[in-house]
């Protein structure tokens, strides 16, 4: 059965008895229909006192190209820790339309464990992207109309930084000249389109506390440069009050339900590469003020995803986590230890082995910030009971443990095992968070820290260019910032082919650019994609409504 088949049988409940297993009264929901709610500023506000419970990270190696079940083990490991008796929710992201008509993959996770409903999740939803997409381009229109209008702050149209943005994959807007068409037009300048999910405004939005926080955030963002390359910021444009406007509904978290009835948020959605690629900060501490247990997913693999959830995300919000699941699977395992995709079908436990250090290494790297770890094996149908095992042995070696999982098979029934023992890790008490880096080291000396520590290279190659830009954000105050990785997500190094856990490589940074509003600094080691475009056959093509009313061709 497909996940949409499987999500459209769901036994779903109304929202309100959703809510009302984490104390939220459906006064504190706003509906959005029968199975979809946002939860009331008020409430979020009048919880703040309680006492947080305990935040999980689900993670994983580096990807293959099929996606290794992240956020179908978050779901899956959130019904088990429901079903051994605990009160757990989910965090994770909204999804984007771009991936959703371009390449196979839902945001809602796979198999038995999913969340619903799955096809408003992976279209329209509440309307957050929408709002951000609005809120963004407010500001970009602003911005051109300031120039129109006798350009008083003295903005260099040459150094307009700010581009506008839209929620789909398309590449014939990435540059364009905007303003075209005689005098009643402005000024002709070259720019174009990010996708939606690429926005600051997204950023913006996933670390701001409140709506205070959001709108002076929105102000510090930097749209352009002065002949002198002073930064002109929103503020300055005058925008940030009314993109607060446009974002106060969007601001509130999105309650809804997996497969088995137990509370999901979903809210925010921003990019792996050039964002911190996690839910809402808001989602994830009004999760923990409600909830005992909290599972929550981070983008990529542990190198890039982890690391920027707990460089960034915890780091800001002060969230503490206390157990990390490092999603593996058999087939990963082989493609890091060199088997080709098609061979993937037959058993070779030698690869498996082979592929392993790769896992050891992520492994090892997130002791380094402090939280214990365990080994969650997404199990596919084709993996042999010689490889599992070969995958576990492993893991013992390296003073941890993994524990084979079948939730996308079997639901929570599947994954109990993994439960309880996240449940006693946290109960350990062993978890003593804190980020790889301090905040008052300067940045050059950040991205080192990464690639060192992290990615395990040798040097970081940059520029004088690069290392100048650096220093004099320094000098303007930005030197507190953390650093927000961009690099490929399918190896430790810069080359996407390069897999399992190399040494000795260096990492070069082609671009720096600073995210003032958000409040992080972009390293671009690599080629990155700010607007990603369709492929050769999109599944947008394969999308449609079928002769009983339902949308077919949506994974
Ligand atoms: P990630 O969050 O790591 O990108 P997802 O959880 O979204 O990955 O899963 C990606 C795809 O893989 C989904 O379509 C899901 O149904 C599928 N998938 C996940 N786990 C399994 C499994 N154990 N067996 C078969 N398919 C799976
Ligand atoms: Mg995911």
């Amino acid at each position: 059965m497909s996940d949409i088949e499987i999500a459209r049988k769901a036994n779903k409940k109304p929202i309100q008895e959703i809510g009302a297993k984490l104390g939220i009264s459906s006064d504190d929901l706003l509906p959005y229909g029968h199975d979809k709610a946002k939860i009331s500023e008020s409430f979020i506000k009048s919880v703040q006192d309680r006492k947080d419970g305990h935040l999980i990270l689900v993670t994983a190696i580096n990807p293959t190209p099929a996606g290794e079940g992240k956020t179908t083990t978050t779901v899956g490991l959130g019904d088990g820790l429901n079903a051994i008796g605990k009160k757990a929710a989910i965090c994770i992201r909204e999804a984007s339309l771009g991936p959703c008509f371009g390449m196979k993959g839902g945001a809602a996770g796979g198999g038995y464990a999913q969340v619903v409903p799955m096809e408003d999740m992976n279209l329209h939803f509440t309307g957050d992207f929408h709002a951000i997409t609005s809120a963004h381009n407010l500001l970009a229109a602003m911005l051109d109309n300031h120039i129109y209008w006798g350009n008083e702050q003295e903005i260099d149209i040459r150094r307009v930084a700010y581009r506008r943005v839209m929620d789909m994959n398309d590449r014939a807007l990435r540059q364009i000249v905007c303003n075209l068409g005689g005098v009643a037009n402005g000024f002709p300048r070259e720019s174009g389109f990010d996708i939606t999910v690429a926005s600051e405004v997204m950023a913006i939005l996933c670390l701001a506390t409140d709506l205070a926080d959001l709108e002076k955030r929105l102000g510090d963002i930097i749209v352009a440069y002065r002949r002198d390359r002073t930064p002109v910021y929103a503020r300055d444009i005058k925008a940030d009050g009314a993109m607060t406007v446009l974002l106060q509904q969007a601001m509130q978290p999105n309650l809804v339900q997996t497969l088995e009835n137990n509370p999901a948020f979903v809210h925010g959605g921003p990019f792996a590469n050039i964002a911190h690629g996690c839910n809402s900060v808001v989602a994830t501490t009004t999760a923990l003020k409600v909830a005992d247990y909290v599972v929550t997913e981070a983008g990529f693999g542990a190198d890039l995803g982890a690391e920027k959830f707990f460089d960034i995300k915890c780091r800001k919000a002060g969230l503490k986590p206390e157990a990390v699941v490092i999603v593996a699977t058999v087939r990963a395992m082989k493609m890091n230890g060199g088997v080709a995709k098609d061979d993937l079908g037959a058993e070779n436990v030698d690869a498996v082995k082979k592929g392993c250090a790769n896992l050891g290494r992520h492994i090892e790297n997130v002791k380094q910030f402090g939280v214990p770890a365990v080994v969650a094996i997404n199990h596919f149908v084709t993996d042999t009971d010689a490889e599992v095992e070969a995958v576990k042995e492993y893991v013992r070696s390296q003073g941890s443990e993994a524990i084979l999982c079948k939730h996308w098979a079997k639901g929570s029934a599947g994954i109990t095992d993994l439960a309880e023992h996240v449940v006693k890790m946290i109960e350990g008490r062993s978890a003593q968070f804190a980020p790889l880096y301090p905040s008052e080291m300067g940045l050059f000396e950040k991205i080192e820290t990464i690639a060192k520590r992290i990615y395990r290279a040798d040097e970081v190659l940059a520029d004088k260019k690069i290392r100048d830009q650096l220093r004099e954000w320094e000098a303007q105050g930005y030197g507190d910032l953390p650093v927000c990785m961009a690099k490929t997500q399918y190896s430790f190094t810069t080359d996407p082919n390069r897999r399992g856990a190399p040494n000795g490589h260096s990492l070069p940074v082609r671009e720096v650019r600073i995210s003032a509003g958000a409040g992080f600094v972009v390293v671009i080691c690599g080629e990155i994609m700010t607007m990603p475009g369709l492929p050769r056959k999109p599944s947008a093509e394969n999308i449609c409504i079928n002769d009983d009313g339902l949308i077919d061709g949506l994974f």
